[in-house]
C-alpha cells in the first residue's frame, strides 16, 4: 500500500498520518532525492532548467512529507510522533548540509550564474546568490574532516534543540493548580474560573483546576487578588524546565543550553567566524555585530528613563515596592484608573469569528482578495479549520489553516509555518498553504451554568472564544506572516513567501499587519459585542487607542533585555565562559530592566525562540523589522489606510516579493527612501 505522507498533491491527509509511516517516507523521500541528484551532477553541461528546477522540485518533495509531521509535533504531540519526529531530524539535517557541501553542485551553480546570470531575472539570480551564499556557510571549501564536524555539530544541535523544547512542553504540561477555597480565586474572570471548574469536574475534582497554558496564566498575573495564587503562576512559569522548578530537576535545560551554546559558536568557528552572532548575521539585513548592538543601546537609551517613569508609577499605585509577580497586576489597575479600561471587560466585543471576518475584510480591502472558508477538509483536530484566499477573478490564491485554541500537548505561544509553498516548476505548480498557530482561550463548551452576567442560551451552546484586544493584535500579527506566505507571487520555492527573506525583515509584514488593529477605521470591523453584536462603542473604543503607548516604555525595554541576552551570550561566548548565561542575563537586567525578578526567575530555559527556534542571535530582528513595520505602516498614515494606491504598492513590492529581492531594496521600492527610526519611536510614545 502507498504511503499517504508520499506524492501529496493538494492537503495533507491528516488522518491518514500515523506515526508508523513518517520514517519510511522521509527515508524513501531522501533516498530519491539523492539518487536523483547524482543522475543530475552527471550531466556534462548545467542550466537553470536542468538542474535549478528539479533540485526546487526536490526540496519540495521533501517539505510538503515533512511540513505535516513538524506541525502535528508541535501542536498535537504523542509520544509516538515524537519518537518518529527525532529519528527523521538527523537524517534531514544530514541531507541539508550534504546538499550545502556538495563541491560538484557548488561549482555547477558557480557556472550557471557566471553563464545565464544575464538572461536570467532578479529573482533568479537572487536565488542563485544565497545558495552561493549557504554553500560558504556550510564550509564548501573546507578540508573533508572539518566538512565532517560540521556535519555532525548541524546533527547534534538539531537533536538538542528538539529536546530543549520537549523539555519545555513537558514541565509545562507537568504542572497544574488545584484550587478549593473561592477565595484564593477572587478576582479571576468568570471565564478563566469556568474552564478550571470545567477541568476539575473531568477530573472528577472538587474545586477549580488550572493548566499552565498562556490563558490561564496571564489571567492569573494580571486579576487574581490572592498574591500567593499569582506567586505560585509566576514561580512555575518562570522555572518552567530549569534547576529552579518546582517539579524537579527532571526537565532541567541547563546543561542543554550550555551544549547547545557550545556547538553553535564551534560551527562558527570551523566556517571562519569568530562567534555565532557573526555568523548569524552572515545572512540578515545588519551588516555587522557592533551594528546590531549599537541599534539595541540607541532603544535602550531611549526607553530607560520613561521605563524607570512608568515603573515608578505603578509602585506609586500599589503603595510598596512591587514583586516581579505584582507588576502585571497593578499594570491593568493602573489602566483601568487611567483610561477606565479594562482588558476583561473588552473581551465580550471581540468574539474570534467576528474578529476574523473583520481581519479578513482588512485584507480584502487592502489586496483585493477574498477570503472563504473550506468546510469539510481533512483536519487532525476539531480546532483547526481551512480558510481559501481568492483572487478578484474568483481563483485560488493560498490557503490556511487556523488552530487557535489552548490545549493540552500543544506548543505555546502563536506562529506562522509552511504547509505548502508556491511553485511554478515547468508543469508542476501549487498555491501556498499556511498554519497559523495561537494559543487563545477555547469557546467555552461546557453544558453547566452560564458565565454571569451573559444571555442564558440553550444548555448545549458554546460561546466562542472572546479575546482579549491584545491577542488581537497576536492574531493580525500571524495572519501578516500568513499574508507573506500566501501572496506571494514568486514561482520558485527557496525564494517564495517568507523563504530566503533575510531573518532580521521576517518581522516586518507581521509587525506591519498590527498596526491596523489599532486603528478607528478597524476596530469597527473586527469587534461586535457576543451577545448584541454591537460594535465597540465610540467612548471604549477611544480610551483603547488612547492606551496603545501605555507602559511602552516597560514593554520595549522588556525586548531588549531579551534581544540584548540573546544577543551578548553569542557574541561573547567562548570555550571557556561557556556562554554565562545567567551572568549575562543579569548584566543585561542590571543595563535595562525596570523590573528585577528574583533570583529563582530562570527565563533563559524556556526561551524557545533562541534555543530551539530560528531566532538564535536573531532576536533582535523584532525591534530591526518594526522600524521597517512602522516606516512602512506611516506611508499608509499619510495616504489613508485603505489608500489604494499604497496598500497595493506594499503588496507589489514587498508582500509579493518575498526572498526574490533583497530586503533594503524592496523597503526602499515601496517607501521611495531608506527606512527612519522616527515613525516607530513616535508610535512607542519615545520620540523627543
Ligand atoms: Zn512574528
Amino acid at each position: 500500500m502507498s504511503n499517504p505522507l508520499l506524492r501529496l498533491q493538494d492537503l495533507p491527509p491528516f488522518s491518514a498520518i500515523r506515526a508508523e509511516l513518517i520514517e519510511p517516507a522521509i527515508r524513501q523521500v531522501l533516498d530519491e532525492n539523492r539518487a536523483e541528484l547524482q543522475q543530475l551532477l552527471e550531466a556534462r553541461e548545467f542550466s537553470w532548467a536542468s538542474l535549478v528546477v528539479p533540485l526546487e522540485e526536490m526540496q519540495h518533495r521533501l517539505s510538503r512529507t515533512w511540513s505535516p509531521v513538524g506541525h502535528l509535533n508541535g501542536v498535537l504531540n504523542s509520544d509516538e510522533l515524537r519518537a518518529a519526529y527525532n529519528i527523521c531530524l538527523p537524517l534531514l539535517t544530514a541531507w541539508h548540509t550534504d546538499l550545502a557541501q556538495n563541491e560538484q553542485l557548488h561549482r555547477a551553480y558557480e557556472h550557471i550564474l557566471r553563464n545565464e546570470g544575464a538572461s536570467l531575472n532578479a529573482g533568479q539570480r537572487k536565488l542563485l546568490e544565497n545558495a552561493l551564499r549557504d554553500f560558504r556557510l556550510a564550509g564548501v571549501a573546507l578540508p573533508q574532516a572539518q566538512k565532517q564536524r560540521f556535519k555532525q555539530v548541524m546533527e547534534q544541535l538539531a537533536t538538542l534543540q528538539s529536546k530543549f523544547d520537549e523539555n519545555v512542553l513537558d514541565a509545562t504540561n507537568a504542572w497544574s493548580k488545584h484550587i478549593t477555597n473561592p477565595g484564593e480565586i477572587c478576582g479571576l474572570p468568570s471565564s478563566i474560573v469556568e474552564r478550571a471548574r470545567s477541568a476539575a469536574q473531568t477530573q472528577q475534582q472538587e474545586g477549580w483546576l488550572f493548566a499552565l497554558d498562556a490563558p490561564n496564566y496571564q489571567a492569573v498575573l494580571m486579576h487574581a487578588e490572592h498574591e500567593p495564587l499569582r506567586q505560585d503562576f509566576y514561580s512555575a512559569w518562570s522555572t518552567r524546565a530549569s534547576d529552579q522548578s518546582p517539579l524537579g530537576d527532571r526537565w532541567n535545560n541547563s546543561n542543554l543550553m550550555q551544549q547547545i551554546l557550545a556547538l553553535r559558536h564551534e560551527l562558527a568557528n570551523i566556517v571562519g567566524f569568530a562567534n555565532y552572532a557573526e555568523y548569524s548575521i552572515a545572512t540578515k539585513m545588519a551588516s555587522s555585530v557592533t551594528e546590531v548592538r549599537e541599534f539595541l543601546e540607541q532603544l535602550a537609551t531611549r526607553s530607560r528613563p520613561v521605563a524607570q517613569r512608568e515603573y515608578d508609577e505603578l509602585t506609586a499605585l500599589a503603595g510598596r515596592a512591587l514583586n516581579a509577580w505584582d507588576v502585571g497586576f497593578y499594570a491593568e489597575r493602573l489602566k483601568q484608573k487611567r483610561f477606565a479600561l479594562s482588558e476583561e471587560a473588552l473581551r465580550p466585543y471581540f468574539p474570534l469569528p467576528r474578529v476574523l471576518a473583520g481581519m479578513f475584510s482588512v485584507a480584502e480591502k487592502l489586496y483585493g482578495v477574498r477570503i472563504v472558508e473550506r468546510p469539510d477538509v481533512d483536519v487532525y483536530h476539531d480546532d483547526a479549520k481551512l480558510y481559501d484566499i481568492l483572487n478578484a477573478d474568483g481563483s485560488r490564491r493560498g490557503s490556511f489553516f487556523v488552530d487557535l485554541y489552548a490545549r493540552p500537548k500543544k506548543r505555546g505561544g502563536a506562529w506562522m509555518d509552511e504547509c505548502v509553498g508556491r511553485r511554478r516548476l515547468g508543469s508542476k505548480s501549487s498555491q501556498p498553504v499556511a498554519y497559523l498557530v495561537c494559543n487563545f482561550m477555547p469557546p467555552s463548551r461546557s453544558s453547566s451554568a452560564p458565565v454571569a452576567g451573559a444571555n442564558e442560551g440553550p444548555p448545549s451552546s458554546e460561546k466562542p472564544s472572546l479575546l482579549t484586544h491584545s491577542e488581537v493584535v497576536t492574531m493580525f500579527h500571524e495572519f501578516g506572516h500568513g499574508l507573506h506566505h500566501m501572496l506571494t507571487r514568486v514561482d520558485y520555492p527557496s525564494i517564495a513567501g517568507i523563504n530566503g527573506v533575510a531573518w532580521d525583515a521576517v518581522e516586518l509584514p507581521s509587525q506591519f499587519m498590527e498596526n491596523f488593529a489599532w486603528r478607528a477605521e478597524v476596530l469597527p470591523l473586527i469587534s461586535g459585542h457576543v451577545d448584541t453584536g454591537e460594535p465597540l462603542p465610540q467612548a471604549e473604543l477611544e480610551r483603547l487607542l488612547g492606551s496603545r503607548t501605555f507602559q511602552a516604555g516597560m514593554q520595549t525595554a522588556r525586548q531588549l533585555e531579551f534581544a540584548l541576552f540573546d544577543w551578548r551570550i553569542h557574541a561573547e561566548y567562548t570555550p571557556e565562559n561557556h556562554g554565562r548565561i545567567m551572568d549575562v542575563l543579569k548584566e543585561v537586567r542590571d543595563h535595562v530592566a525596570v523590573v528585577k525578578p528574583p533570583a529563582f526567575n530562570r527565563f533563559p530555559h524556556s526561551f524557545q525562540h533562541i534555543f530551539s527556534g530560528g531566532y538564535a542571535a536573531g532576536y533582535y530582528s523584532y525591534k530591526w523589522a518594526e522600524v521597517l513595520a512602522a516606516d512602512a505602516f506611516s506611508a499608509f498614515e499619510e495616504q489613508g489606510i485603505f489608500n489604494e494606491a499604497v496598500s497595493r504598492k506594499f503588496l507589489t513590492a514587498i508582500l509579493e516579493q518575498g526572498g526574490s529581492k533583497d530586503a533594503m531594496d524592496a523597503f526602499v521600492e515601496f517607501r521611495g527612501r531608506k527606512p527612519r527610526i522616527e515613525p516607530l519611536l513616535r508610535q512607542l510614545g519615545l520620540a523627543a
